[in-house]
């Protein structure tokens, strides 16, 4: 049997001129054994009616009911059953309710007596949700309102009521009901006409009032302290969590993600971002949010700085700036008349919803690392509270000095990077010196040696010493070329000799420098695919993109044997740049070293055990050319013997016009330069 009636509002539309009161739980426990004392105490034999919410509550009670009982056989407690409570007529009579009953939000103690009479007629206020979550904290905030009184002719009311009800539930008690009617209610009083009766201010017995008003008043005061208490907790934890979170990382993204979403969250703000920038930037990136449900993103917006009011502010006095609202903000009404950036403010305003704003400038040690902001975006503003504004610029530091920390870092994996790179330069270094010169050396000793020493030496074998020392000796040349060549180029001690020329012509003449110098040994095919006719004329020094084609067509034939093939293609970038390619079919490039092999001396087989001649430096030396004329050059390879493709990339010239004889004047400048180079080298 489930009642939807309420009992509070049964009473209270029979009780004009009464409000309900507000009552801690705490109170009405106290009130209640006082109560319940009162029986126990006194040779009265009274009408007790007891209604609990559930079970569970009535069975820290049960001990009292049962001596209550021995005073008086007109004892009637209500629940609702958890476990075992059910309807039963033993000491007591037990009265059971469905849990969807309205008696499972009320909270009801009815005592009639000859000599005094007491009602406490009480419904549960539903909690705010910030206070339900802690279980302990929850059952000193649980609040009731409704009647307490020692006034008889509500207590009759309220008794009357309750036995109503109590006869739906169990009309098997009907007689028993009756006798209650007769020997308590059926008083001078009528229970059932609505009458006026006076507030309960005006009750007699103004000490028990006062004791009552006192228990409240403390209890309230314990709920403000335990809350703003909680609140304190709440903010330390948040704290704290992103304190752990960021100093976990340093991983500058993950740092600033982790920096939002909790702030965002923990505060309960609509929009919490933040944006990387410095003192003089025009415009930031909004790097990472948090967004409430139903808020427009800005994650990476373009955030206008320059003009910003609140970030000028910021960025001066190296504090935090708190708008309440934007809309009365002076600062904000001021730029909001400027042409230009106030419109655009005033824009950033309206288009983001925000009514009210908090900048908070990340510092570190004085210079500027970033900006947070928060932003309410509800029609009605909000004032940001000290505590809340101290908590931000708590996380703020904290993120600047992570922010700090990742950076460091990350200079030092660079520095690490770096070193681990010059130290394997240092052991090619070692090696090519150690292999490239002293061997070419040697067999120059042995042979001039040789020829010293047998002065009858047969013609022909006293030819073929010269000729291998001859050799060697240029095999070292080439090597101390490379190395300077290379040592001028990261120097920057080469003049550039801008011309406009055809790529097409620069590849034939690289291609017959190459033929010219492997005259004895059989080359791969080598295919030119270009298509002159199309191709824009680029700007460039000629020279030194001769030397580029020629050094990687000289791999090309290095690592190609005689049966593969070598091409080189060339085309049109779409933007302002040519990309040429030279690929063969010979022995591969591993993908993890498809970078290394620009590094200075790097040799895939080690410079010990090559076998194809070289200096390792050929690369490096492309590398750094194409990046003098701001071009880019990379490596493809499918993998071992699976052939290579070495790409780069060249400048147009600015309003493309063919020139006629362009690779006269490549070859000629080329030429000319050599000679020039070769001065300075010697
Ligand atoms: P080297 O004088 O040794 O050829 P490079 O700097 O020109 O020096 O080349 C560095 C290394 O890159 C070579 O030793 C070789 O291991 C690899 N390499 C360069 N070009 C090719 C290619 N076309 N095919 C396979 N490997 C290549």
């Amino acid at each position: 049997m489930s009642i939807s009636n309420s009992v509070v509002q049964q009473l209270l539309e029979t009780c004009t001129g009464w409000r309900p009161q507000m009552y801690f739980k705490s109170s009405l426990t106290a009130l209640s054994h006082a109560m319940e004392d009162l029986v126990l105490n006194d040779s009265d034999t009274p009408l007790v009616i007891a209604s609990f919410q559930r079970e569970r509550f009535y069975r820290q009670e049960a001990h009292r009911y049962r001596r209550i009982s021995r005073k008086t056989n007109q004892v009637y407690v209500l629940a609702a059953p958890e476990t075992d409570f059910g309807n039963s007529s033993e000491d007591y009579e037990t009265v059971a309710f469905e849990p969807t009953d309205t008696l499972a939000q009320e909270w009801h103690l009815v005592i009639i007596g000859q000599n005094y009479s007491s009602c406490l007629i009480c419904r549960e206020k539903s909690l705010p949700t910030t206070e339900r979550k802690d279980g302990a904290a929850m059952d000193t905030n649980r609040r009731f309102e409704g009647i307490w009184t020692f006034d008889r002719t509500v207590a009759l009311r309220a008794a009357k009521i309750m036995l109503d009800r109590i006869a739906v539930y169990r009309p098997e008690l009907t007689a028993k009901i009756g006798q209650a009617h007769d020997l308590y209610l059926s008083s001078k009083k009528g229970t059932n006409d609505t009458v006026h009766i006076n507030s309960p201010l005006t009750n007699p017995d103004p000490f028990v009032q006062r004791l009552v008003t006192y228990l409240q008043a403390g209890q309230y005061k314990l709920l403000k302290a335990n809350k703003s208490l909680a609140a304190k907790q709440q903010k330390e934890q948040l704290l704290n969590s992103v304190n752990d979170a960021v100093r976990r990382s340093l991983n500058t993204k993950q740092i600033l993600q982790v920096a939002v979403q909790k702030l965002g969250e923990g505060l309960g703000v609509c929009r919490c971002i933040i944006y990387r920038c410095h003192e003089n930037d025009t415009v930031a990136t909004v790097d990472r949010e948090f967004i409430g449900s139903g808020i427009k993103s800005v994650r990476g917006h373009k955030w206008q700085l320059a003009g910003n009011p609140l970030f000028e502010e910021a960025v001066a006095s190296t504090e935090t700036i708190s708008v309440d609202n934007t809309l009365e903000d002076e600062r904000v009404n001021e730029i909001a008349s400027e042409k230009g950036t106030g419109e655009f403010f005033q824009n950033l305003i309206q288009n983001y919803s925000i009514s009210s704003w908090l900048l908070v400038p990340i510092f570190y040690y004085g210079r500027l690392l970033g900006v947070m902001e928060l932003h309410h975006c509800a029609a009605e503003p909000i004032a940001w509270k000290p505590d809340d504004i101290a908590l931000v610029d708590a996380i703020a530091t904290q993120v600047g000095v992570a922010l700090i920390q990742a950076e460091a870092y990350a200079d030092l994996e660079d520095l690490n990077e770096q070193l681990e790179a010059l130290d394997r330069t240092r052991s090619n270094l070692v090696a090519i010196v150690g292999h490239e010169l002293r061997t070419p050396l040697s067999t120059i000793q042995v042979c001039l040696e040789s020829l010293a020493s047998e002065p009858d030496m047969p013609p022909e074998l006293s030819q073929i010493m010269l000729d291998t020392a001859l050799s060697d000796a240029e095999r070292m040349r080439n090597l101390v070329q490379d190395f300077l060549t290379l040592s001028r180029l990261e120097g920057g001690g080469v003049e550039w000799n801008l011309e406009t020329l055809s790529i097409s012509e620069c590849i034939d003449l690289a291609v017959s420098n190459v033929k010219a110098r492997n005259q004895e040994e059989e080359l791969p095919q080598i295919n030119n695919l270009t298509t002159p006719k199309d191709l824009p004329l680029v700007q460039i020094d000629g020279e030194w993109l001769v030397e580029v084609l020629a050094k990687l067509l000289d791999n090309a034939c290095k690592f190609t044997q005689a049966d593969g093939k070598i091409a080189i293609a060339v085309k049109t970038n779409g933007g302002n740049t040519i990309e040429v390619t030279v690929s063969d079919t010979g022995r591969g490039i591993e993908t993890s070293s498809l970078e290394t092999v620009f590094d200075r001396f790097y040799q895939e087989e080690g410079a010990l055990r090559r076998s194809a001649g070289g200096t390792g430096l050929g690369l490096a030396i492309c590398r750094q050319i194409v990046k003098n004329w701001g071009g880019e050059i990379w490596a493809e390879s499918p993998g071992k013997d699976r052939g290579s493709k070495f790409h780069f990339t060249i400048p147009i010239k600015a309003m493309n016009q063919k020139s006629q004889q362009p690779a006269q004047k490549a070859t000629k400048s080329r030429s000319n330069k050599k000679k020039s180079n070769k001065k300075q080298d010697n």
